[in-house]
């Protein structure tokens, strides 16, 4: 765990959130401030900064996850985006990865 990271201690369930669902590797819970009916962040349950520096099992766990929770939310079938934003021009503002899954509601491309 690091220090001072948010999303460490929702792993190791010292903060509250509204988690959708958990394994022994990956967290998914409901994003703070939505961007759409359903936004859900997976992360892994160990810190990791950013994508640069995940392995590929972990990278392979989030997504496995994030299939299971768009399922449960009922968006799977009918759309949903999953998005990992990597350092700041790409607008990452938690240094612990994450993979936002967005769904419920018709999703513009290309993002801006
Ligand atoms: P990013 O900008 O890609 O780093 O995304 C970080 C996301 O984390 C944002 O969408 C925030 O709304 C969300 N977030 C930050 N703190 C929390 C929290 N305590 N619980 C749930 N979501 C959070």
């Amino acid at each position: 765990m690091a220090d001072h990271c948010i999303f460490c201690a929702i792993a190791q369930g010292k903060s509250r959130a509204d988690v959708v669902l958990e394994n022994d590797v990956v967290v998914v819970f409901r994003d703070v401030h939505p961007q759409a009916p359903v936004h859900l962040l997976a992360i892994p349950r160990e810190h990791v900064p950013t994508l640069n520096e995940a392995l590929p099992a972990t990278v392979a766990a989030l997504y496995a996850a994030a299939v299971e929770a768009a399922q449960k939310e009922g968006c799977a079938q009918r759309g949903y985006r999953t998005v990992i934003n990597v350092h700041r021009e790409a607008g990452q503002s938690v240094w612990h990865l994450h993979l936002h899954v967005l769904g419920g509601r018709p999703l513009r491309w290309p993002p801006g």
